[in-house]
């Protein structure tokens, strides 16, 4: 794969949300992307942004009639089918939920969706949406290849003593609770990267460890000992680890028995809220975005600095605690939306694991993303270890492995 000749449709086809793109395997480049909102319900709508030749991107905004998933999608599909786009080279779907079947992506027939449908069990609100997506899309282009790309994946080289739980062992055989990990596509993606920056600053690949932590509305670490997966922040679901956006990360499992007790509600719903209304919009009061709560946080908010001040302090033990996973540190990769703007966090996490050697340069820090600093590094030089950004991108990962998976055939 040299040279771009097509595009590949990504799909990211979530429980309300349906994410689409078109995407250069080779370049990067997007030609098209959409954005699909309270898909399943009445005012369901997409937004479809296109690039014109000259760059300029417009966008229109189109209303499903179909009232699902697979309907809106598939409205979606034959819209695009109508412009005059490259030619397209396959469709990679976001799957979140590839349990201990999937060690890597694969091309989709009916076994492999009965399968993401079987694993539905684990993902009961991811996997139906994902498959769903896949239907739609195969339905609308039967001619294409399709391919299961897994947020799991890069996971599955974990070692059994890193995802099992300390449970009854009926549980992990005939229930599947173990460790699974997630955000796999970006961890793989950005410890690629620093790998290939590392490099062309002389550092051997090989025996590198890497912790990257991908800090987005959900958030994830990843100990990566010579480009595999060796442990994880996340677990059965996206709920276990750090603090995120909604979510609460880790957590006494017995607070879920007091609350529904204290409540009247039953355990779904504790879960649920742990999952949509906990985490740091749960701690600042406020919101969960962290351009506002460090704004607010400046101000003296002090819900907003509490906030940042717990998803910090999680997230810093969290980093130190997989350096025993990989028996030391190289580099800490910082990414997703957090890691790659929020300087004022990476600089409070910086400052917590300073006795790991990590040193910030305030002014690499601070300049990051605009006059672009050497690697990416936001630590000052020297022999210990080092911290850099590194931007994910998972839909150009997927698009990449749809390509690989075409072209092996
Ligand atoms: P998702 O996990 O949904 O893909 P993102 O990776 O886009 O989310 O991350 C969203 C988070 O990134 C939000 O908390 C948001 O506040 C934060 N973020 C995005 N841009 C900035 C910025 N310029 N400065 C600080 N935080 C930012």
């Amino acid at each position: 794969m040299s040279t771009s000749q097509g595009s590949v449709v990504v799909v990211n086809c979530g429980s309300s949300s349906v994410k689409l793109a078109l995407v250069d395997p080779v370049t990067g480049e997007r030609s098209l992307s959409c954005l699909g909102e309270r898909i399943g319900s009445p005012d369901a709508v997409v937004h479809m942004t296109t690039t014109g030749p000259d760059g300029r991107p417009s966008t229109r905004t189109i209303t499903p009639a179909a009232t699902t998933h697979r309907g809106a999608l598939a409205h979606v599909l034959q819209r695009l089918l109508d412009l005059d786009l490259p030619p397209l080279l396959g469709v990679g779907h976001r799957v979140v939920q590839g349990g201990s079947v999937f060690h890597g992506s694969v091309r989709v027939d009916d076994r492999v969706l009965a399968q993401i449908h079987e694993l539905s069990a684990l993902a009961p609100l991811h996997n139906p949406a994902n498959a769903s997506g896949i239907e739609a899309a195969r339905a609308v282009l039967p001619d294409l290849a399709h391919v299961a790309v897994f947020d799991t994946a890069f996971h599955q080289t974990m070692p059994e003593t890193n995802y099992r739980y300390a449970v009854p062992t009926r549980w992990y055989e005939e229930f599947g609770v173990r460790r699974y990990g997630m955000h796999g596509t970006s961890h793989r993606y950005v410890s690629q990267r620093a790998t290939e920056v590392l490099a062309t600053a002389g550092r051997e690949p090989r025996g590198l460890k890497l912790v990257v932590a991908h800090l987005g509305n959900g958030c994830s670490a990843t100990a990566v000992l010579d480009g595999r997966s060796v442990d994880t922040t996340m677990g059965l679901t996206p709920l276990e680890g750090l603090v995120m956006g909604t979510r609460s990360g880790d957590l006494d499992p017995a607070v879920v028995e007091l609350v529904a007790e204290r409540t009247g509600a039953g355990v779904a719903e504790v879960v649920k809220q742990l999952n949509s209304e906990s985490g740091l919009l749960a701690l600042s009061g406020l919101s969960n975005d962290v351009r506002t709560l460090s704004e607010k946080a400046a101000e003296g908010h002090a819900g907003a600095k509490l906030a940042l001040d717990v998803f910090v302090h999680r997230a810093a033990k969290h980093v130190a605690a997989l350096t025993v996973s990989l028996g030391g540190l190289d580099a800490l990769v910082l990414t997703g939306g957090i890691g790659e703007n929020a300087k004022n966090v990476r600089s409070m996490l910086l400052a917590r694991l300073a006795h790991l050697g990590l040193v910030e340069d305030p002014a690499a820090n601070a300049d990051h993303g605009r006059s672009s600093t050497p690697a990416g590094r936001i630590t000052v030089p020297g022999d210990g270890p080092l911290a850099m950004v590194v931007p994910t991108d998972e839909e150009l990962l997927i698009a990449r492995d749809t390509v690989a998976l075409v072209e092996h055939r």
